[in-house]
């Protein structure tokens, strides 16, 4: 730094202007611009790279992604995969869709499907799934029929796993003795279990529905495990907030009713309570 004094005034000033200066201002500008280009160099290298995988999940219906399996999302996503949500059912056996009529809401199946979709979409987007991953596939199969139809939902797990060769699949856990869980979340499972022993699916993981885990975990050979690992971020917390939130939302004229909050009261409690998600990874020997 240097001082100069104006002949005329006797004034002194700092000559912090000339390149020569190195004022503690312009030192906080370097570290500023430095963290920027450190930052951009970092992003870029993530956006610029292929992703770490491509992970593919398949939900039977719209509420699951967020009940079940949102703990695995938030993993993936946190381990830099590129997840996709496929869905199944059209989710349109719900009673839910009886009461919305005796409340006056007189929604055609497919009307009420839509709602669904509407709160499944945003509860992913919530959740950090980008739109264009998010599958409604044109032949999905009808709500709570799936057993009937297990050869089709096979066909269309197949589908999607030829779409995304190399990708990793998270879905519903298979059937296992003495564990009730949803009709149609087991034929989703023993598809997937199916296709893996085929060969179609190279790594398969399956979760399992809160309110069960404690059968899960008797059964020898099944390690369940908590997802994500060592619980929630606080981001990640509000994220899945919102999520919840997503189908709780009313909207009667823009075609929201709130109808996965309503369908099964106890298990958002559950998950709200536990912010966990529960899953095993299946290796063919269980
Ligand atoms: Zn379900």
């Amino acid at each position: 730094m240097k001082i100069v004094m104006n002949p005329k005034t006797g004034e002194k000033r700092n000559e912090c202007h000339k390149r020569s200066c190195f004022h503690p201002r312009s030192l906080f500008s370097f570290l500023c611009l430095a963290i920027l280009v450190l930052t951009a160099f970092q992003t870029g290298c993530v956006k610029g790279q292929e992703k770490q995988g491509t992970v593919l999940y398949f939900s039977a219906h719209q509420d699951d992604e967020t009940l079940e399996d949102f703990g695995g999302i938030l993993q993936d996503l946190r381990d830099g995969l590129e997840v996709h949500v496929v869905l199944v059912s059209d989710g349109g056996a719900s009673k839910v869709r009886k009461a919305l009529q005796e409340e006056g809401h007189d929604l055609s199946r497919e009307a009420f499907s839509a709602a669904r979709d509407s709160e499944f979409r945003d509860a992913l987007i919530a959740l950090g799934v980008p739109d264009e991953n998010i599958h409604f596939p044109e032949n999905r199969l009808p709500d709570a029929e799936l057993s009937e139809y297990a050869e089709e939902v096979r066909a269309l797990l197949q589908y999607y796993v030829e779409q995304y060769p190399d990708a990793m699949v998270r879905t519903h856990a298979y059937e296992v003795e003495g564990v009730s869980s949803h009709k149609d979340h087991v034929t989703v499972g023993n598809a997937a279990v199916s296709l893996y022993e085929s060969g179609t699916i190279k790594s398969l993981r399956l979760f399992v529905e809160p309110w069960v885990r404690e059968d899960f975990e008797s059964v020898t050979g099944i390690e369940v495990k908590k997802l994500p690992e060592k619980g929630l971020r606080n981001s990640e917390r509000a994220a899945v907030s919102n999520a919840m939130d997503a189908y709780a939302f009313l909207d009667p004229e823009h075609g929201r009713y709130g109808i996965g909050a309503r369908s099964v009261k106890s298990y958002w409690k559950q998950v709200r309570k536990e912010m966990t998600s529960y899953c095993f990874d299946y290796d063919g020997s269980k």
